[in-house]
Parts: C-alpha cells; structure tokens; sequence
C-alpha cells in the first residue's frame, strides 16, 4: 500500500534524477503566438474513387494507423493524411527532440453515425479501447466530415503513455484535453495547440459554480463516467494541467520527467509543488479561462502515401466483431453474429477468430483450434502467435511463439511483454529486460506488464529501480487495482531479498 513507499528513498533518487539536466524530457517550453488555425475535412467531397469490394470497406495502412472504413476511398486517404499529420503536430508541440514512438494505432471509421450507433456507446462520437493483447484501437464516426477532437484526446493518451507509463487520473485526462486541441494547417505546415477546447467554453459557467477544486482532483481515483455532471473533472483537471504549464514551467517540467523515470507521482508533487497551497492554485486558476494562449510550430512536411486494399466481405465482418469488442456491456450477440459470419465465409479470418478467442465462452479444445488456425491463416501477425502461445503451459513452446510474434510485429506491446515474461521463465534475465521496457511503453501498463517490468529489473539487480516502478504504479492506481499493482511490488522485493546484488540467490532470505 502507500504507506510502504519509502519517501525519503524515493525522494532522494528523484533528486539525483532531476539534476540530471540533459534528460529535461518534457520540453514544455514556452513559445506563444496567436493563432486560429484549422484543420479539418470540411468541405471534402464524399465522391467515391479507386478500389472497393462488395463489403464497401477498404484498409488503409501508413507508418502509424491501420485503418480500416467504409468512407469514400478519397476521404479515407485524407483522413489518413489526417492522423499522421495530427500524431506530428501532437508530438513536435508536446515532446520536442524526443525520441518518438513507434507504435502503430488501430482505427475504425465509420461513414455514418447510424452505422456507428451499434458499437459506440451512449452517444460518443468516438472512443478509445486498449485491450491487450490488440493494438490501442480508435473508433469513430465522421461528424460532418470532421476528425472528432475524441481522436486527438485519444492520439494524445496513447502518446503520453509511451514517454510516460504511469500517470494519475488528473494529469492523464488533464493533459489529453490539453491537446486535444491540436490544429494543424497543410497549407502554412503549422501545427497549434492551447485554444480553449469548446467544450471547456461551455462548461466555463457550470465550472464555476461546481467546479472541482484542486484538492479534489490530486485524490481523484475513478474515471468519471462520460456525463454532463462530471464534465466538471475533466474541465478541472484541463484547468489544471493549462496552467502548471503557463505559470509553472520549470517544476511542471521536473514533475514530468520525474513520471518518465517511474517516480511515485505523489513524491514529485510534494517535492515540485509542496509548498503552494492547493486554495493558492484554486484562485490563480479561477483567472486562466479568459486567458487564450497558444502555442505553435511549424513541421517539416512527411511524403505519405498509404497502402489501401479492399476488404473482403469476411475481413469486414472480422472488423466489425473487433469493434464491437469495444461495448462494455451488451456486445455479445453482436460479435457472436459478426463472428459467425465472418467465419462462414473464411474459416481463418483472424479478427473474427480472436473475437471468439477473447471476447467470447470457449473451450480449451476451441481455444487451441482458434490459435491453430489463426497462425496457419496469417502467420505474419503477432495476433495469431499470441494465441498459440496462451493455449500451450510449455515453456519452450511459450518461448518460441512469443519470439515469433515480436518478429512479425517488434513494436507489438504485448508481443515484447509476453516474450520478456518467457525470457525471465527460461533464465535470459537481460533480453528479458530490453522486452519488458519496451513492452511498457508501448502498451497499456497493466498490472502484469508492471509486474514483469518490475521482475525484470530486479532479476538484472536493479532493485531500486524495481522499487520504484511498483511504488510508481501503486501511487496512480485506484484503491480496485491496488492489490494487483501491490503483488507487482512484492515480487520485486522478494526477488531482490533473496538474492544478493551480484544475483545469486541467497541462501537464507532475511
Ligand atoms: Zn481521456
């Protein structure tokens, strides 16, 4: 639990950390322009052109989406062009000179919100789904031929997550709404950020009649549901994280590369922010919503040319049971049906057989014909080697599998988590540690992907480090979550107290 961290341990290496100024990260730095720039596909033409199967769905493949949609094909390729220019923009404002992501985002299209009302919930415009062992996946419909700002909130959680894993509630939410914001002009190549969302505008009044003070939102835990009433966190937390950056660069930028190096975020809150009143930031905050400041940058224009085919009849319906995937409740007559009909037209369709492997009852014997298939059909997936690997206990068998999805797929999240899992089962401690911290960054960070991290690190004798990562985990997780992060924490002292610094296993454990 929290009262484990060690503070003062913790606060000391968080110290060293923050000295180390070549590491600055977050590059937060101030560079304010007026500007009202925009980038949308207002005024695109929906007329038809190339390639089309009988399903009308085509996929559409660049460096960092896989697309897939049944929008006009000269829609779909600017929206394409669309989301790679957005993930530039989001990246070039948000993490300056960093080393960028590799990750590759799935995302489903719809051309019409009738088609969508089946598998967005409630009235979203779009939603996020990440459920490993599949890629994050984004799933929207055009509004009036407009990216929804959902995609770039959404763009930005993925993002943040690769520089850092683990973030409170507060900044998490605060910071996507933050750059959700983002705008991006083809013509100037100048990408801006920091309007005031106008959804924030629309909340201003409620804001400050029910607004979340500053207390509240640090010791947020839950995700508010989507509603009116709780707009009020998201608008807080947006408030929140829209002024540290305004008036508190220096320690807001230490603050965030204190959660790049897996510190417990409450430690570098308390060493960054400790000495302002929490009341001092509720009135300074109060004065920010009339003060539109933005920030902007100019990218160098990227060839882009993705590679689009056709989607099958079956492929679509795969598709579609993979969307569905993302409904909370009610989803599973919808991918039973998707899945089925998939899989009367191709026995191997992959997205319809990992719909039923994970969405749906089965049997072991089933499950381990669904893997069989899956990589007989597309052995190039990570997907399908991932399956084999879940229906076999042995550990050579593991092994192999998971060296075959990271060959098919090396920026593949749960591909390196499940291979650094079989490398510390077959003794291979430091490959297992390159897996794990990619595995991290690349995927959602649950409690299994820390747990492995967290071995990992202490299995190559780094066990401050270890300690670190699961305090850093339990401080951002919810009271539900805390005896899976707790386990995470555990594990890495066991293992860290029963061997001594060199590795070997001690003889007697203290
Ligand atoms: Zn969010």
């Amino acid at each position: 639990m929290a009262e484990h961290i060690d503070k003062s341990r913790a606060a000391a290496r968080y110290r060293a950390a923050r000295d180390v100024k070549a590491l600055r990260v977050s590059g937060w730095r101030k560079c304010w322009q007026h500007a009202a720039l925009g980038a949308s596909l207002a005024g695109l033409s929906g007329c038809a052109a190339g390639l089309r199967s009988a399903s009308g769905w085509e996929q559409l493949t660049t460096e960092h989406f896989q697309i897939r949609t049944d929008v006009a094909d000269v829609t779909a390729r600017d929206l394409a062009r669309l989301l790679e220019e957005t993930r530039a923009s989001l990246l070039a404002l948000g993490w300056p000179r960093s080393k960028v992501p590799p990750s590759r985002t799935d995302v489903t299209i719809f051309a019409h919100r009738g088609a969508a009302a089946d598998f967005l919930p409630g009235n979203a415009s779009g939603v996020c789904v990440r459920q490993p062992p599949f890629a994050n996946h984004i799933v929207f419909s055009l509004n009036g031929g407009r990216l929804p700002e959902t995609v770039a909130h959404e763009l930005s959680h993925d993002l943040s997550g690769w520089f850092m894993p683990i973030q409170p509630l507060w900044f998490a939410e605060g910071l996507a709404t933050y750059l959700q914001s983002v705008r991006y002009d083809r013509d100037t190549g100048k990408a801006t950020l920091g309007e005031v969302p106008a959804q924030i505008v629309r909340m201003e009044r409620t804001y400050s009649r029910e607004g979340v003070g500053v207390r509240a939102l640090l010791d947020s835990e839950h995700h508010p549901e989507f509603t009116e009433q709780n707009q009020a966190f998201y608008v807080g937390s947006w408030l929140l994280v829209y002024h540290l950056l305004n008036e508190y660069d220096e320690p807001f930028g230490n603050f965030q590369m204190a959660l790049k190096r897996f510190v417990p975020w409450r430690t570098a809150w308390d060493l960054e922010f400790g000495k302002i009143p929490t009341e001092q930031l509720d009135r300074e905050m109060s004065a920010v919503l009339h003060n539109n400041s933005t920030r902007s940058v100019v990218i160098p224009e990227t060839k882009f040319e993705p590679s689009v085919r056709a989607l099958s009849v079956a492929e679509t319906h795969g598709a579609l049971a993979r969307a569905a995937m993302i409904r909370v409740r009610d989803s599973r007559a919808l991918i039973e049906r998707e899945v089925e009909r998939a899989l009367a037209l191709e026995p191997n369709e992959l997205l319809a057989l990992s719909a039923r492997f994970y969405a749906l009852p089965t049997t072991r014997n089933q499950r381990a014909d669904l893997a069989r298939r899956a990589v007989a059909g597309h052995p190039t997936q990570a997907l399908s080697w991932l399956m084999l690997r879940e229906t076999s206990a042995d550990v050579g068998e593991r092994d192999r599998a998971s060296a075959r999805a990271v060959q098919a797929e090396p920026f593949s999240g749960a591909a390196r988590l499940a291979r650094a899992e079989d490398k510390l089962a077959t003794g291979h401690e430091v490959e297992a540690l390159e897996d794990a911290v990619l595995g991290v960054r690349l995927t959602v960070p649950t409690a299994r992907a820390l747990h492995t991290y967290a071995i990992a690190l202490s299995a190559n004798r780094r066990c401050a480090e270890a300690e670190s990562v699961a305090a850093a985990a339990l401080s951002a997780a919810s009271a539900v979550e805390r005896g899976e992060w707790d386990r995470a924490k555990s594990s890495a002292e066991i293992w860290c107290s029963t061997h001594d610094y060199a590795g070997r296993p001690r003889l007697a454990p203290p």
